[in-house]
């Protein structure tokens, strides 16, 4: 947790101490201010926003003589004797006798390894704060490596919520404290460092949402006098921070609006119903209603900014791509971007497929297109020969040239954040693309509302008719010679497997126990599964080896595929029908649901195995959990079930793991657990604002609009 969104560290004059380099703060050398930078803290003003991880309760005290085991206390003593020996081992203790408060003597000690210091800085008769574990040492009561400060000095380490923060090698949680304990309460003025970072709220909107002002909720953030008043203090932050991000992007999404510079794009219903016609499946109702919205979008002169969601295999690339012809039906062109080269030789494949009887003209262009090749589809793009270039996303920042750019789909949006977003739409020349943006994450309410919200979605809730629900299996390792024999049986069948391993190869980290690509794919090839036709395929293969892999198993002539998680995302090999998962314990719940979302895209019913020693593991659990569809049937739960599942069972979301969810581009409010009222609130009171003072112009808001400004300087962008 660093600087937020909402940091109003003042960048014009008048300059304030907050600006100055953290050496100014006592205690703070070269060498410490060194290690800080490591921590992106250069000034005072970001040492100020380096907060707290968590709280270390000692503010509660106990006389010696209540304390009990096994339970971290904070007492008032008085301090004995100070001794110090070696131990056996050669290691240096200290050992003090502790006296109660008025000085009754007790059997209870303090020893610490190693702090040579504790005997050197205090002395026997003073009367200390200790804070720290007690535990039982033969027959009497031992603070085992304690925190000790002088009673009469003020608490910052003990009898107090003592705050614990993120560190890096080389500085102590001790020092850490110290110094932002000086950089809140330190500084010229009565108020502290802390009571010049400038106000962002006005104070209608702190009184409307009973929010302290931001001195004190900084001061309380730090160095909390009580739990209420850290919570309040959190919340006010986390309000400035969601209230920035509101304001940015709803300024944004009105921007868009108002300049309405979008081609609209627009063929009559008649040839639409040919092209649906055309298509070799009948298109699920969930297909047909979203691609009904983006339809509706792409017709207007406002960019399209829209996200279709849907579980893996609910057929995302069709709707796309019947948007890519509504495009091209216009006389314009379409990008579609892929997070994987991979990927992107698929989507090709599936264009060619889908518009085999005629339609828009595509080419695919990656880094493996070179030479002659990439020069002719360059050219095409340029004088708009080819409507729909297929590539990852490359092709945005390579500032590849086309004649009439009216359409960007960025396919498996998770991958990209608000950052990315706007790069797509900031880079068009003259007119900004409709944006289509696919994913097969779902998005929580919390960021629907918020890193999301100038999107509009649609949701792909349905799966193609005729498919059969996946059974999944769990197998301990030595069950895996039953599974081998599962494989072989699906290979008569003329089916296809995967294999995935959490490792490429064996000599990683984590030795022999965790299953290795490589070792799994020689020992297979060698014992259970001689005389099939294996493949390999992980990340360090050259992209054009492991197309080149993936294209020789897509045509069939590859039985197995042992791979690691490059086979995650997006690929389509309707065949396969059988999903090995080796070693699965390590996988999170998104990346095992996306594995098993391989599998299943045929009318074949389809088997996933996920092999682990760890049979208690609720993640695994879950992945065998059944519910019951609207019809009755028993199904897996679905990307969304498992999500809310994940939610459950770790608190935050691995699911919405940081690439996922784009929270890194939040710096204090943590999306997952954050306050579903206050993404309301926040959003609310950003309509509110901008209804009265779109361009935040008035004086009141002009912390909020140089807040606004710093976010999208964060993100390198105007
Ligand atoms: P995803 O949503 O995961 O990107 P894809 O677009 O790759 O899914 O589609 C998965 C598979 O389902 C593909 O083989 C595709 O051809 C097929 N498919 C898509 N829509 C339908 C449909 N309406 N009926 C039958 N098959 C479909
Ligand atoms: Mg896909």
């Amino acid at each position: 947790m660093t600087p937020t969104a909402a940091r109003t560290r003042a960048a014009d004059p008048p300059a304030t101490s907050l600006d100055l380099p953290v050496t100014r703060i006592p205690g703070i050398g070269a060498e410490s201010a060194k290690l800080l930078e490591r921590m992106n803290i250069h000034t005072i003003g970001d040492l100020l926003w380096h907060l707290p991880s968590r709280f270390d309760d000692f503010s509660k005290f106990v006389p010696l003589r209540r304390l009990v085991p096994n339970a971290s206390q904070t007492a008032v003593a008085t301090l004995g004797r100070i001794s110090q020996r070696r131990t056996a081992s050669g290691k240096l203790m200290t050992e003090a006798e502790l006296a109660e408060e008025d000085g009754t003597p007790t059997d209870v000690r303090a020893t610490w390894f190693g702090r040579a210091f504790v005997k050197e800085t205090h002395r026997e008769g003073e009367r200390v704060r200790i804070s720290g574990k007690v535990r039982f040492f033969g027959r009497t009561l031992q603070f085992s490596q304690p925190t000790l400060e002088r009673a009469d000095a003020e608490a910052v380490h003990t009898g107090r919520l003592v705050p614990i923060y993120p560190l890096t090698e080389g500085i102590k949680p001790g020092q850490m404290r110290r110094w932002l304990h000086t950089a809140i309460e330190g500084g010229m003025r009565r108020t502290g460092l802390v009571g010049e970072v400038a106000e962002p709220l006005p104070p209608a909107i702190r009184e409307r949402h009973r929010l302290p002002d931001i001195a004190s909720a900084l001061r309380q953030v730090h160095f909390p006098d009580d739990v209420e008043r850290l919570f309040a203090a959190r919340r006010r932050l986390a309000f400035d921070e969601l209230l920035v991000l509101q304001l940015a992007l709803a300024q944004r999404r009105a921007r868009w609006t108002a300049q309405a510079s979008a081609l609209p794009l627009f063929v009559p219903d008649a040839e639409l119903a040919r092209w649906i016609g055309e298509l070799p499946f009948a298109l699920t109702g969930a297909q047909q209603k979203s691609f009904g919205e983006i339809r509706g979008d792409l017709g207007k002169r406002v960019p399209m900014s829209r996200l279709l969601e849907g579980d893996v295999g609910s057929g995302k690339t069709v709707v796309a791509a019947l948007a890519a012809r509504i495009a091209a039906g216009s006389g314009a062109q379409t990008a579609l971007m892929a997070p994987t080269e991979l990927l992107a030789e698929q989507h090709a494949r599936s264009l060619a497929a889908l518009f085999a009887n005629g339609g828009p003209t595509h080419a695919l262009l990656t880094s493996s297109v070179t030479g002659d090749r990439r020069r002719e589809i360059l050219a095409g793009l340029a004088d708009g020969s080819i409507d729909v270039a297929v590539g990852t996303h490359a092709l945005v920042e390579e500032h590849v040239a086309f004649k009439r750019l009216a359409l960007a789909v960025v396919d498996e949006q998770h991958r990209f954040g608000v950052r990315q977003r706007a790069t797509f739409r900031e880079k068009g020349t003259g007119t900004d693309p409709h944006l289509l943006l696919t994913t097969a994450t779902p998005i929580p309410q919390t960021l629907n509302q918020t890193i999301y919200r100038d999107l509009d979605i649609s949701v792909i809730d349905e799966l193609p008719l005729g498919r059969q629900p996946i059974v999944t299996h769990l197998r301990t390792p030595e069950q895996l010679p039953r599974v081998w024999e599962g494989v072989r049986l699906a290979v008569r069948r003329g089916q296809q497997a995967f294999v995935v391993t959490p490792r490429i190869d064996p000599a990683e980290e984590g030795g022999d126990d965790v299953p290795s690509a490589i070792a799994t794919e020689k020992d297979l090839q060698k014992e259970e599964l001689r005389g099939l036709r294996l493949a390999l395929m992980h990340g360090r293969m050259p992209a054009k080896e492991r197309d080149a892999v993936m294209r020789r198993f897509a045509d069939g002539e590859v039985d197995v595929l042992v791979a690691t998680t490059v086979v995650e995302v997006g690929i389509d090999i309707p065949n396969a029908t059988v999903m090995v998962v080796l070693g699965a314990e390590r996988f999170g719940l998104a990346q095992l649901h996306q594995l098993r979302g391989r599998i299943g895209r045929g009318s074949e019913r389809s088997y996933c195995v996920l092999v682990s020693d760890a049979s208690d593991s609720e993640r695994l659990a879950a992945m065998t959990a059944k519910k019951r569809d609207d019809d009755g049937r028993e199904v897996p739960l679905d990307g969304f079930d498992l999500a809310k599942r994940d939610l459950a069972i770790r608190g935050a979301g691995e699911f919405l793991g940081e690439r996922q969810s784009g929270v890194p581009e939040l710096r204090i409010v943590d999306l997952a657990d954050v306050d579903p009222e206050l993404i309301s609130e926040t959003a609310e009171e950003a309509d509110r604002i901008l209804a009265g003072d779109a361009a935040l112009a008035r004086s009141e808001h002009a912390e909020l609009s140089r807040a606004v400004d710093q976010l999208w300087r964060r993100y390198a962008l105007a």
